[in-house]
């Protein structure tokens, strides 16, 4: 049944969000990241109230409960379930890291992936987001906004990442380099993966 399972992880920044929207076409899985869900102003999440926008505006992380249930919404439908998908910006903490396991279960995500950038290198691609942006900027990618979801994930990123590693399923990828060149090792992971059943 179904395509590659994986999932993405790394820094704000760190290029998960094209890269994975590229694996999503050369694998065919379907793109799913919380951020974009949680930014959709036509999406359930326009019903989240205003302490959830306030929260993502602020840089802080939503509720597991909240995140937990909009996830296994999207897993539950049938082109994830056919297809497979790429996750992005999802599981952030140990908490969904369990969540995902369980949805999943008996079955597991065939690899994640830490796409690997120093905290210097994706401060300043994220200031020159905003900067590319203009007025269309996210509102999160604000200077001060920034320190604060680089500190969030800091906090949190060792305990996902070691979730992974210790059932076997982390690969550690350099994030750094042109997009082509950080594709081709993210397909030559994949490919691994899939090779190895
Ligand atoms: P992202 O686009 O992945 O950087 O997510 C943007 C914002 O959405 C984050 O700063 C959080 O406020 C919220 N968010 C996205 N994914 C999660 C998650 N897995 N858990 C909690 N909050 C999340």
């Amino acid at each position: 049944m179904g395509g590659p399972r994986l999932v993405l992880l790394g820094r704000p920044g760190a290029g998960k969000g094209t890269q994975a929207s590229l694996l999503s076409e050369i694998y065919g899985v379907v793109h799913i990241s919380t951020g974009d869900m949680l930014r959709d102003p036509s999406g359930s999440v326009a019903a989240l109230g205003s302490e959830a926008r306030a929260a993502i505006d602020a840089g802080e992380l939503l509720a597991d409960d909240l995140v937990i249930a909009l996830v296994a919404g999207r897993m539950a439908q049938d082109d994830v379930v056919e297809r497979g998908f790429v996750l992005d910006g999802f599981p952030r903490t140990p908490a969904q890291a369990d969540a995902l396991a369980a949805m999943l279960a008996p079955e597991t995500v065939d690899v994640a992936i830490d796409l690997e950038v120093a905290p210097e290198v994706v401060q300043s691609r994220l200031v020159g987001r905003r900067l590319a942006a203009g007025e269309a900027s996210r509102r999160d990618d604000a200077e001060e906004v920034v320190e604060r979801r680089l500190a969030r994930y800091e906090a949190e990123a060792a305990a996902v990442a070691e979730w992974f590693a210790r059932r076997g399923l982390l690969v550690v990828v350099d994030g750094l380099g042109t997009t082509e060149e950080v594709t081709a090792r993210l397909r030559a992971v994949v490919d691994a993966t899939i090779a190895a059943g």
